[in-house]
């Protein structure tokens, strides 16, 4: 049984990252499954037939990092675009940039204020509590006060999550800064851009090796784990366990098309954080290829719901119940031995592409070091997991 192949569950960045890396530094085969009919999971493009646009099926994704091998591993493959993302918040109070920065705060409140004074204004509306934020809100009201928080935050995490904003955890809105200068890109990161012809084509190249075997519309099934010298599954940890411990919450997003001459919203996403508003998103993919032309233009309205068995998992919520679960799901996979868990399907958490090829990248090396060395016990899951769950923080 010596040359048993590897398989690798899903095609995503996750997937074909980890199977390139085997592919390269081993001289096994590595079957790569995807239950989709193409690679890329949620980063799937494709052009849209009608218009010719480059779309994003799954919703905008912004290539950012600050690590400049991720960035360079990327480029390796197909070369990056300039793009900075910059987003409007359309709020019951008119449009404004976002995240909040001091023109933000200037407009909103019709002021002229400097960096500093900015920042002491803020102070004086944020609420003061001792302790940790226990959830998004009081994350948020400590941040920015009550008025700010209703207009940009409450509404649009009411639409995104489906629930009271005091139930989703206070780090999620750490994701977005409060900033007091002018600065009003989304993401302050070293390296951003976008992928001149399409995350699919990136994630193909990635995956093209002569040892892949890519198997597309083709799900992998946990009893055929024995068939091969290790797996590496990117799929969702409940299914893997067949839901034995309950089904692990998502939200997921549909989309509604909109197809029109030239410019319809003049940028690419514009957020809608009124409440009353059913979408929270809108994506106009034709401003992420600027030196595309196209005289038509295309349009994603997104709304956001909970995740029945058959839609696509979007984001994990990980509210209490979830996390109990999820503790439950980790123990399992950390006693079945020849698989490991990876991405954010596997380890059910909220992360970018940066983060989950960084974790692929870093994951590969431990392991293949693990594997060449003859060890008997793989590594089931990323350092990052496994300290989460040495630490008892998940
Ligand atoms: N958020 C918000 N208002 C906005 C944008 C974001 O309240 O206009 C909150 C919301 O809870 C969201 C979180 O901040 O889930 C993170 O936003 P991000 O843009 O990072 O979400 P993603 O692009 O990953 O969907």
């Amino acid at each position: 049984m010596a040359s048993r192949p590897f398989a690798v569950a899903g095609a995503g960045f996750a997937g074909a990252v980890v199977a390139r890396e085997l592919a390269v530094h081993t001289d096994r085969r590595v079957i790569v499954f995807d239950e989709r009919p193409h690679v890329a999971g949620n980063c799937h493009t494709e052009r849209d037939e009608a218009t010719g646009v480059m779309v994003h099926r799954y919703g905008s994704h912004i290539f950012h990092t600050d690590r400049q091998d991720v960035w360079e591993y990327v480029n390796r493959f197909m070369p990056f675009r300039p793009y900075i993302h910059r987003v409007m918040a359309n709020t019951p109070r008119g449009m404004f940039s976002l995240p909040i920065n001091l023109l933000t705060i200037n407009q909103f409140f019709g002021k002229t204020f400097s960096p500093e004074e900015a920042r002491a204004f803020l102070e004086s509306l944020a609420e003061k509590r001792n302790g940790e934020p226990a959830n998004f809100e009081e994350q948020a009201l400590r941040m920015v006060g009550r008025e700010l928080y209703e207009n940009f935050f409450e509404g649009y995490t009411r639409k995104h999550w489906g629930c009271d904003p005091r139930e989703i955890p206070a780090s999620v809105l750490k994701r977005l800064p409060v900033r007091f200068n002018y600065n009003d890109c989304y993401y302050d990161c070293v390296f951003q851009g976008i992928p001149e012809g399409g995350y699919t084509e990136l994630v193909r190249r990635i995956l093209e090796h002569p040892r892949i075997e890519v198997r597309l519309a083709q799900k992998f099934d946990p009893a055929w784990c024995g068939e091969f010298e290790h797996v590496f599954y990117t799929g969702p940890i409940d299914a893997f366990f067949g839901f034995r411990h309950g089904r692990l919450a998502y939200r997921t997003v549909t989309f509604q098309r909109h197809e029109a001459r030239g410019d319809f919203q003049g940028t690419a996403v514009i957020n809608y954080t009124d409440v009353r508003v059913p979408y929270t998103r809108v994506h106009e993919y034709k401003h992420f290829t600027r030196w595309e032309q196209h005289e038509r233009t295309v349009a994603f309205f997104e709304f956001s719901q909970d995740t029945g068995p058959t839609d696509i998992p979007y984001y994990p919520v990980r509210r209490p119940d979830d996390k109990a679960r999820l503790r439950h799901y980790y123990a399992d996979a950390v006693q079945t031995r020849g698989v490991s868990f990876l991405g954010r399907l596997a380890t059910y958490r909220y992360l970018d592409m940066h983060q989950v090829i960084a974790e692929s990248l870093d994951f590969a090396a431990t392991f293949l070091a693990a594997w060449h060395d003859g060890t008997q016990s793989l590594p089931t899951f990323t350092p990052t997991v496994a300290g989460l769950i040495a630490r008892q923080q998940v």
